[in-house]
């Protein structure tokens, strides 16, 4: 049976993001002892890379991580974060020699614990594409490794109420899907209901089975039933969700969300409108919100990752300046190798952009103020999102476009 590493990120002197009175290190660690313990109670082995509040450098954590059970593919590393950056909702990484079968249902029972889901994806090095971005994924070896972002604990929506009072039931998610994944019966914590149907007049244990998709045999087997005789105020486990449209495997997968066209998905994606519409099976534009697309049926697309220079002015600091841009401070110091998070007026650094915003090379001819027409947007706009210090341009200059 599969083993399961669980990696509480940071920790020690390294307290990784924090806002709202949310530690990400603390968190972390929160979410990870909770998972340790519940699969142990479902009879997964799995052990913590650290149990307690302690500094582990990148080098440290794989060690100990190689250490616990191998390197091989029957080990499921799930790596626990918390992001920053103002956005909302989970992400779901995984390795680029995995497939998204594990990532997929993780998704699947977030948004059942009531947590939105941005995306579950694979993500590459910027500088080397054919390696994974995060080193706890891409220093893993064959481990099927898995890094979660659990929320933005800057969040100007629900999820800095998600961390504080809801981090167990989405550990819990991860859980159950581990578990249905592994192969192992599932079966809620104890005092949960979510998982649990009461049985109403009329019920039949065939009736109950359809709803969630599930056997009756299933069924029974989950309840330890066994006759086929149930009873009206009965409480029974009905652990499996409903099943899905089977997505053939290693699809890139698109979770809608608010604000969300087919347009701006295709562009998100360097993809059409026509080619998701075909993919999907789409009659109409009207998009839901957590509605599921495939993107692509090759397995090795991902978002496109657009990098820019940008110029430090006077007062910048990477929080803000990671804020602005929808990214994180740790992220900005990983891709310009910063070591420190003093910045220099005028020096220049990389920011990835990974999202709605357009991208505009400079043509001949082209001033701020024809540009700003032509995408329906200001110049005012456009200077501040790109941090134009003069209104000169020249000619390839690459702009983001709000
Ligand atoms: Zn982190």
């Amino acid at each position: 049976m599969k083993k399961v590493v669980i990696d509480a990120g940071h920790g020690g002197a390294d307290p990784g993001t924090s806002g709202n009175g949310i530690i990400e290190k603390d968190y972390n660690l929160k979410i990870s002892k909770y998972m340790s313990d519940r699969l142990n109670e479902l009879g997964i082995e799995n052990t913590l890379v650290r149990d307690k509040d302690e500094t582990l450098s990148p080098s440290d954590r794989v060690n100990r991580i190689k250490s616990i059970y191998g390197t091989g593919k029957d080990v499921i590393l799930i790596s626990n974060h918390l992001n920053s950056g103002g956005g909302d909702g989970a992400e779901i990484i995984y390795a680029l020699r995995n497939n998204d079968t594990l990532s997929k249902k993780i998704a699947d029972n977030m948004l059942l614990a009531g947590q939105n889901v941005r995306k579950y994806f694979q993500r590459r090095l910027p500088s080397n594409p054919s390696k994974d971005y995060y080193f706890i994924i891409r220093d893993t070896l064959n481990n099927e490794s898995i890094l979660m972002e659990y929320g933005f604990v800057d969040s100007n929506k629900d999820d800095v109420n998600q961390i504080k009072n809801n981090y167990e039931g989405l550990a819990e998610a991860v859980v159950k899907s581990l578990a249905e994944y592994i192969g192992v019966p599932y079966k809620a914590p104890s005092g949960s209901i979510e998982n649990y149907y009461t049985v109403k007049s009329g019920d039949t244990l065939w009736n109950i089975a359809s709803k969630y998709g599930l056997t009756v045999n299933k069924l029974k087997e989950l309840n330890n039933l066994s006759t086929n005789l149930i009873s009206v105020g009965q409480k029974l486990i009905v652990s499996e969700n409903a099943s899905n449209i089977d997505e053939p495997s290693n699809n890139l997968v698109h979770i809608v969300q608010k604000g969300d066209t087919l347009y701006s998905i295709a562009k998100l994606y360097n993809t059409t409108v026509d080619k998701i519409k075909k993919l999907n099976n789409l009659s109409s534009n009207t998009l839901q919100i957590n509605q599921k697309l495939i993107i692509n049926d090759n397995a090795s697309s991902t978002p496109q990752t657009n990098l820019f220079t940008y110029n430090v002015v006077k007062d910048d600091n990477l929080y803000n300046i990671a804020k602005k841009y929808n990214t994180t401070v740790s992220e900005l110091k990983n891709i310009n190798n910063l070591k420190t998070d003093v910045l220099q007026i005028g020096q220049k650094i990389q920011i990835p952009i990974i999202g709605n915003t357009k991208v505009y090379y400079v043509e001949k001819g082209d001033t701020l103020y024809s540009i700003s027409r032509k995408f329906n947007t200001t110049v005012t706009d456009i200077v501040n999102l790109n941090n134009l210090i003069s209104s000169n341009l020249s000619i390839g200059q690459k702009l983001l476009i709000p």
